[in-house]
């Protein structure tokens, strides 16, 4: 099988800056215990459970704010994730005597100052991004002038009086609902002041997706469901001529289809472990419809710590 090994891919620096400090709290002796991650670490099940061997304990509840979280904590450490939270959830934090340890990525905090300066200077702010997303419930949670949407039509429905309007976007979202809905507000909009926030990790992983040779038959991207950058590859690879998947591993790859194919990518989430998408690339590389020794799907590392 002949494999494309789309480039950028794997961790990006947000990533392995939160986990090398969760790595270094953990082991820490000095900082309070225990240790509570406020969300998913990175939206990777895999490090998520491999932090729990540790002892380290993830606090998760979709229907909950991060606000609500906090109050669920009763001592120790608090680790705020790289998708960042807002000053409202650090105080409260700080008000429960919890000690906080913020991995914020820097992309993220950018986009977030961004917000507030606008919203500072008495704008209405056009928020592009996921609901629910922890990047979004953050922004949300500075004012009621923050504006979340995530299609054109949600643009229709907005109705702002404000002559000041500012629009903005959740670092991961797509390069091309960007533009879209961007288009669309300017449109409605026209004195809009635009300011794109999408992190480098994000566009040039999109545009190596976008960009693959369209002879190529299927196009994997290694990722957990949950992951937002990784969701988006599927979707641009869907959307420019080459059919993809979204697979946590080698497991998830679908035999009888893949005999069909004979050239295929493979890229993978910025939270995505190496390893797993190494594994992913030597399969698909040996991989030869008329031998069935090659067929062997079994993960050798999906069991393993894989941190970095
Ligand atoms: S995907 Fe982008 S914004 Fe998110 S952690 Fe990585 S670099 Fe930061």
């Amino acid at each position: 099988m002949k494999v494309i090994a789309l480039t950028p891919r794997g961790y990006c620096h947000g990533v392995v800056s939160a986990i090398q400090t969760l790595k270094t709290v953990a082991s820490d002796p000095t900082i309070k215990k225990p240790i509570h991650v406020l969300g998913m670490v990175v939206h990777n099940q895999k490090i998520v459970d491999d932090f729990t061997a540790l002892g380290v304990i993830s606090i998760n509840d979709a229907k909950a704010s991060r606000l609500e979280l906090i109050d669920t904590i009763s001592h120790g450490t608090v680790v705020i994730t790289a998708h960042g939270v807002s000053d409202d959830v650090i105080a409260q934090a700080r008000h429960n005597n919890l000690e906080v340890i913020d991995t914020t990525c820097r992309d993220v905090k950018r986009s977030q100052d961004t917000v507030k300066y606008y919203l500072s200077m008495g704008y209405d702010v056009i928020f592009i991004g996921k609901k629910s997303h922890p990047e979004s419930e953050t922004v949300l949670q500075y004012s009621s002038a923050v504006h979340l949407v995530d299609s054109v039509a949600m643009v229709d429905k907005l109705t702002l009086n404000n002559p000041l309007v500012a629009l903005t976007n959740q670092t991961t979202m797509s390069v091309f609902d960007v533009q879209d809905i961007g288009e669309k507000v300017r449109h409605k909009y026209p004195h809009v002041e635009v300011i794109e926030a999408l992190c480098d990790a994000t566009k040039t992983r999109q545009l190596a997706v976008m960009h693959q040779d369209k002879d190529t038959d299927h196009c994997f991207v290694v990722g957990d469901k949950r992951s937002h950058n990784a969701n988006k590859l599927v979707e641009v690879s869907n959307s420019h001529g080459v059919s993809a998947s979204l697979i946590q591993s080698i497991e998830d790859i679908h035999l009888p289809s893949l005999k069909h194919h004979t050239k295929v990518s493979v890229t993978s989430g910025a939270s995505t472990p190496t390893a797993l998408t190494k594994e992913v690339i030597e399969f698909l590389s040996q991989f030869n419809k008329d031998d069935p020794k090659t067929h062997h799907q079994v993960s050798q590392v999906k069991d393993q710590n894989l941190f970095l």
